[in-house]
């Protein structure tokens, strides 16, 4: 059994093939439905982001994994072999639990230490556990990965300061706006007419950092307009105009900075909309949605600048040197993570003999109280037969303790193999029918 995960990533694959792998809420039982078919797959996992998907998979041969999770991946896809293999990577055992171990501290998201990637990993096991995918393997993984990922934000200072990919796309706004001033700095909002387009989890990010950089007031529109007013009434300090969908015409009018960030499955700003307008200056578009919610064809539109989340690299590589320095303190921990979970793995392999040995010598114990017991005969209370069974079972637990404990302690595979030979040689255990 090997532990495998292929994916492809923001370091890996550029957004326009990122957003042919993501996997929406409503793909995503099929998915696991159909990677579960699979006779190589024995517990999985699917980590779907805006810059990432990867499949963690319990196989039976790390070869054969590999290609079931890319053939997965090309029918999920709808690409084909050339277009997509490229940008795949694939890890095994070691590296895959370091590499989820990463992913779940920050270390390999494009902004160093954001917060996201950490509710993401949750979800992931929330979605493993309703898909029935998860078993004790990747039960325990899982929960090591989440508590990395606490660890990573509460014990380094990488957890410090609220970045994200909200944060990023308003730095690119005003280093754009610096730009076009001659200038390669930071300029305030403040003179922007800004929309926001979505009112998720993204979206109240967006305006926690506008807010911050000088924005006081903006338009808000969302498909469901509850759910808009409802994150307008959060933000007391930012005066917020909201409306639906139908609003985003006179936005595309008026305004000069507009984020978008909905999880729609297909773009809703495109060249053809844009062709109505004639801008007099020029309107700024950054599109943090993936699948992207602006097509691409919109940088040919005159009047209009448009970034997508990949974009976001130049301004991220301007803050990144100060959070490598951070990340370095959360390597050390993250690796101290993936190796208890490779020790407890490791231990696995003295499961079988510790359970042969557990049932010989209960055997014994209940041949052994059975025969005392028949010998006191009916003078002895059901009470006094308690005390004697408890008794027995003790003395069983306590004799198995230390060698259980020696059995199962981080150890070269080869001791703990020569280990193993020696309570089977000692015990006369010999394997059983039902060991893996
Ligand atoms: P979210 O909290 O689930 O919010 C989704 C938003 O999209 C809501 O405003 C929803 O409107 C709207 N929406 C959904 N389907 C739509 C459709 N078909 N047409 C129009 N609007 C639709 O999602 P989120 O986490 O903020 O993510 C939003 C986007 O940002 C996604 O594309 C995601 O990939 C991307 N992103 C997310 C992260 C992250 O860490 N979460 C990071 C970077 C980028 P209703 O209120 O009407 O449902």
């Amino acid at each position: 059994m090997n532990i495998a995960v292929v994916g492809l990533s923001h370091r890996t694959a550029p957004v326009e093939v990122r957003e042919k792998l993501s996997i929406s809420d409503d793909n995503i039982k099929d998915s696991f439905d159909s990677l579960k078919e699979n006779e190589q797959v024995i517990e999985v996992s699917i980590l779907s982001t805006c810059n990432r998907l990867e499949i963690y998979a319990l196989v039976k041969d790390q070869e054969l994994g590999f290609s079931a999770i890319k053939e997965f991946l090309l029918n999920h896809s709808g690409l084909n072999k050339e277009d997509l293999y490229p940008h795949l990577f694939s890890f095994n055992q070691a590296e895959a639990v370091n590499h989820l171990m990463r992913v779940s501290g920050g270390l390999d998201s494009l902004v160093l230490g954001e917060g996201q990637i950490l509710s993401q990993v949750k979800k992931m096991v929330r979605l493993g556990q309703e898909n029935q995918s998860l078993g004790p393997i990747f039960n325990r993984l899982l929960t090591q990965a989440v508590s990395t990922g606490k660890r990573v934000r509460s014990e380094t200072n990488l957890g410090t300061g609220a970045v994200s990919i909200s944060s990023a796309a308003v730095e690119l706004a005003q280093l754009k706006l610096g730009q076009s001033l001659g200038k390669d700095q930071l300029i305030s909002l403040e003179s922007e007419e800004v929309a926001v387009i979505g009112a998720g989890r993204m979206s109240r990010l967006l305006l926690q950092h506008l807010h911050s950089k000088g924005c006081s007031r903006l338009t808000l529109l969302n498909r469901t307009l509850k759910r808009a007013e409802s994150l307008a009434s959060d933000f007391p300090g930012l005066e917020i105009k909201c409306g639906l969908l139908d609003g985003l015409d006179d936005c595309l009018k008026c305004s000069t900075l507009i984020f978008t960030s909905t999880a729609s499955d297909s773009p809703i700003i495109t060249a053809e909309r844009l062709r109505n307008f004639e801008r007099k200056t020029i309107l700024r578009l950054i599109d943090i949605g993936v699948p992207r919610n602006i097509s691409a064809d919109v940088s040919d539109v005159n009047g209009f600048e448009a970034h997508d989340v990949d974009d976001l690299q130049e301004v991220v590589a301007r803050n990144q040197d100060a959070r490598q320095k951070m990340a370095l303190e959360a390597e050390t921990l993250i690796n101290e993570e993936a190796n208890s979970f490779l020790e407890w793995w490791a231990s696995l392999e003295a499961v079988p003999i510790i359970n042969r040995l557990r049932s010989g010598l209960e055997a014994i114990r209940k041949e052994e109280l059975q025969k005392a017991l028949s010998r006191m005969g009916p003078d002895f209370s059901a009470r006094e037969r308690k005390v004697v069974e408890a008794l027995s079972k003790g003395i069983i637990n306590k004799i198995l303790h230390t060698p259980v404990t020696n059995l199962r302690a981080p150890q070269p595979s080869t001791q703990r193999k020569e280990a193993i030979k020696l309570v089977e040689s000692l015990f006369n255990l010999g394997v059983s029918d039902n060991d893996p």
